[in-house]
């Protein structure tokens, strides 16, 4: 009798935390297209606000001419490439043209539209892509071995109205096209709808971000990662906020900025904490404006954390998400800084669910550390052309699969502990394991290898390492191992480097399907780095 009791309170206890419910209230899920909604701001921005200002060269953008360039944006396209409904892919600017040619291949895309720093690569990767000359545009406004500036071509002074769309079309069309690894193997298309990127943005809102009118942000971060390209180039029009764009990280460049535009809300990487924490220079600048300093996109250590917060006023905060869910999933109590938990990656946003699972696909109560999977409006309609790799990340209830460890505490803070998945993150940025391996496999003296991350507490970032099993006839030597992360690296972007170096081994480990074990290998590594 007790003991079925017993049995019957733990079934109890199980239902009760098998599903993590957002502690916020459920908000309205808009309905409309990616332009009406930047464009419905309740706070009825003026048309003469500058919202976005170049911090290099001074020059401003208001919400009125934001708004003409779209729409005479829109008409070029549809008047001089006969472009209907669209979807837009954002690529890494540093890529190889191998890497840029395969995602443009891969999405489909008929025009290019590149900086004049990247246009060799771009000329490169559009031939093999087969994209026609007249169709690689270049932003600026100078012409450049024949290939034309995007305004001389496109904008004139014809606007057209933009699309609207039923809540279906905004539900189901895609609009953007970001690629990530996901949990496993290649680069793959991330099908954001209008919807979800619009929604994540209302659940920030909903999740009392304290972003508004009044906000000035720092704008880094590239916009062709999804955090940058939903939270401050759309959130900068949603909150009627300004953002001061730089085009990369100076640390000295980055203080004067916020000094000079009274910056008060950066979003930010772990090693741009480290730089903060480590570098004198900041002391030079008057930084007191900046009252919320967020950390996304990549770990960040305990011990950073702890140095930035007896260094500075304003606590570090985290908030966490992917490229799958448009991206934010968690985000901090921005109006409450104080309350915030050391380490926690804050609350679920608003409508947005989930579940950790032990290792046999329990479901896990709270404290407990598992896979985290997520079910919510701003998750992924799926991967582009990509059955099987969707498939594989959405469980027979529409739950997502995150691919992050992650655990809970009975306030609803959540924290990410490890990462299950293949991924790994160099400052932010994705580095696939299964990509280098690829290109591993392609030099003479390789004949196996496998990519993993360690961290690195000097750089706060992961760095991908390689072992490697040589063919037959090879010598393990330095020498060699120099010879094949040069080789990689001037294959693949700057980001994908081998930094972390060569190691050799006499086999790789998999499992009986070939698979290999990833785990085994980081355990090692792990060991061999302590001794
Ligand atoms: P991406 O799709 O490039 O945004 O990468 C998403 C992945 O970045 C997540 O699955 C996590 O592994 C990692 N990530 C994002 N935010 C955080 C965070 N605050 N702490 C730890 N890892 C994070």
């Amino acid at each position: 009798m007790f003991e079925e009791n017993l049995f019957n309170m733990r079934k109890i206890q199980l239902l009760i935390t098998m599903v993590f419910e957002s502690k916020h209230p459920k908000i309205q899920i808009p309905q409309e297209g990616i332009y009406q909604y930047m464009t419905s701001n309740p706070e009825k921005i003026p048309d003469n606000k500058v919202i976005y200002i170049d911090g290099i060269t001074g020059k401003t953008i208001t919400y009125g001419e934001f708004k003409h360039e779209s729409k005479k944006f829109a008409a070029g396209l549809q008047d001089k490439l006969e472009f209907k409904r669209g979807k837009v892919t954002t690529a890494n600017p540093k890529y190889r043209a191998t890497e840029l040619s395969y995602q443009l291949t891969d999405s489909g895309a008929s025009v290019l539209i590149v900086h004049p720093e990247f246009l060799e690569t771009a000329i490169e990767a559009s031939i093999e892509a087969k994209i026609p000359s007249s169709r690689v545009l270049l932003f600026g406004d100078e012409e450049i071995k024949g290939y034309k500036p995007y305004r001389s071509v496109l904008i004139g002074d014809r606007e057209i109205e933009p699309v609207s769309y039923t809540p279906e079309e905004a539900r189901t069309t895609t609009a953007y096209l970001p690629y990530s690894s996901g949990t496993t193997g290649k680069q793959k298309g991330v099908e954001l709808t209008h919807t979800n990127i619009n929604v994540n943005l209302a659940q920030l809102i909903g999740s009392n971000c304290g972003l508004g009118p009044h906000s000035i942000f720092m704008g880094l971060l590239p916009f062709f990662h999804i955090y940058a390209l939903t939270c401050i180039l759309h959130g900068t029009l949603i909150h009627g906020a300004t953002t001061i764009i730089l085009p990369c990280f100076n640390v000295e460049t980055f203080c004067e900025a916020i000094q000079k535009y009274r910056i008060n809300q950066i979003h930010a990487v772990p090693p741009i904490i480290l730089k903060l924490v480590n570098d004198p220079v900041v002391q030079n600048f008057d930084i007191s404006s900046v009252n919320l300093i967020l950390s996304a996109a990549a770990p960040l250590s305990d011990e950073l954390e702890k140095k930035f917060n007896e260094m500075y006023k304003v606590p570090i905060l985290q908030a966490y998400g992917l490229t799958e869910t448009s991206p934010i999933l968690h985000y901090p109590d921005t109006k409450n800084i104080n309350n915030s938990v050391p380490g926690s990656i804050g609350y679920l946003l608003p409508n947005v669910k989930a579940k950790i699972l032990s290792e046999s696909g329990d479901e896990l109560g709270y404290n407990e550390p598992g896979e985290m999977w997520v079910h919510g409006p701003n998750v992924m309609k799926g991967y582009l052309n990509n059955k099987e790799a969707t498939n594989a990340v959405f469980d027979k209830d529409g739950f997502f699969n995150t691919g992050d460890i992650a655990c809970v505490d009975e306030q609803g803070n959540f924290f990410i502990v490890d990462r299950k998945k293949e991924l790994i993150k160099y400052k932010g940025f994705q580095v696939a394991p299964a990509e280098l391996e690829a290109v591993l496999l392609t030099h003479d003296a390789v004949s196996d290898t496998a990519v993993i991350g360690y961290y690195s507490e000097e750089e706060a970032t992961e760095l991908p390492i390689a072992y490697v099993t040589v063919k037959h006839g090879y010598e393990q030597s330095q020498a060699l191992a120099k010879e094949i992360q040069s080789f990689v690296g001037g294959k693949v972007a700057p980001h994908k480097k081998l930094r972390g170096g060569i190691l050799f081994i006499n086999k790789i480990p998999k499992s009986d399907s070939g698979k290999i074990l990833r785990r085994l290998l980081r355990e090692k590594l792990k060991n061999e780095k302590m001794n």
